[in-house]
């Protein structure tokens, strides 16, 4: 009997992401199963190309849940995994009959390391392995490869043909900026941004800065402040774009967001900020070449996702990470 397999993980864009090694190892086990992914229609992009889905569906928040789940209970699914475990994927199980199985987040664990600073954690796996197991039927298990995701070739044309009317990157190594975060307490300061993106174009290197409409003030100044070898596309542009500059850049820096994950996905070396957050979480850059930049502070890990403000008032944890040092783990990135 063919397999049929359901994945859900609605989103965000770092967690879906993560699921992407156990897509590939789920597919090379059963190469004759076939895959639906159910992700939230603005993730779309990031798994369009992902050729070890048979049926990718978007999902639209704003929409009433119970189509999507009439569809899937109709889909004679051997294997239901759910990688989210959110109050709305509870609904979409309990709607769409059969065994499901799901990971463990170790919310008692996570908030006790910020409770009381001490880590509470036995499961000391990164996220996209304990995805793993919900798929605890499938006889699968880590092939120690890093994330992934295909770009089309739209998207690259698209960005390749911005660069070039921008004349950024043509013939100057390019790198990637990532300001942006949900939440404040996980943004490194938007002056020191700047600093380091005017030090990046006086030494040579061309500067592209990422993010979404949030970030499209921030980016623009920071793009601004380091001349005419720098642009700003936040904004303006979207997953699958974003994804190919990162792929043209030699190197990205970033803070603890989705677009970190976006650029290991692509294979770009990443210098990456942590603050309020830490490794045992399970979200920092897997199996990639990467550099994370955080400070040994008592105060960490302060939240699971950041916050408004810092709970102190001084956000050392991001601030007291100098410009200096972010330029000078670019430069011994390797290639
Ligand atoms: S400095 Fe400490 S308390 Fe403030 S945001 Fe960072 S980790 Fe949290």
């Amino acid at each position: 009997m063919t397999r049929k397999i359901l994945l859900v993980r609605l989103s965000s864009i770092g967690d879906v992401l993560l699921a992407t090694p156990l897509l590939r190892v789920i597919k090379a086990r059963h190469p004759d199963a076939r895959i639906t992914f159910v992700t939230k229609t603005a993730m779309l992009p990031l798994l369009e190309h992902n050729p070890r889905i048979d049926e990718l569906i978007g999902y639209d928040p704003v929409r009433p849940i119970r189509p999507l789940a009439r569809y899937l209970a109709r889909g004679g699914f051997t294997d239901r995994l759910d990688l989210h475990g959110s109050l709305r994927t509870q609904m979409l199980r309990w709607l769409v009959p059969g065994r499901w199985h799901s990971y463990p987040k170790h919310h008692a664990a996570r908030s006790l390391l910020i409770r009381t600073k001490r880590n509470w954690y036995r499961d000391t796996r990164p996220v996209p392995e304990r995805y793993f197991d919900a798929a605890r039927d499938l006889d699968v298990t880590p092939d120690g490869k890093p994330l992934e995701m295909f770009i089309g070739r739209e998207a690259m044309d698209d960005a390749v043909r911005r660069l070039r009317e921008e004349g950024i990157g043509q013939g100057r190594a390019l790198v990637a900026l990532a300001p942006g975060a949900q939440h404040a307490t996980k943004r490194w300061p938007a002056r020191q941004w700047q600093i380091l993106a005017a030090t990046l174009t006086e030494q040579g290197t061309d500067v592209v800065v990422l993010g979404g409409p949030a970030e499209s003030t921030l980016g623009a100044d920071i793009a601004t402040a380091a001349g005419d070898r720098a642009m700003s596309v936040a904004g303006l542009v979207g997953l699958g774009v974003s994804a190919a500059l990162l792929k043209l850049a030699r190197c990205a820096v970033t803070g603890d967001t989705g677009l970190m994950h976006l650029a290991t996905a692509v294979s770009t070396p990443v210098v990456a900020l942590f603050g309020p957050t830490v490794q045992s979480f399970g979200f920092f850059p897997y199996r990639a070449r990467a550099t994370v930049l955080e400070r040994n502070l008592p105060c960490r890990p302060c939240s699971a996702m950041g916050g408004p403000v810092c709970p102190l008032g001084h956000h050392r944890c991001l601030t007291d990470i100098t410009t200096d040092q972010v330029f000078d783990a670019v430069r011994r990135l390797p290639r």
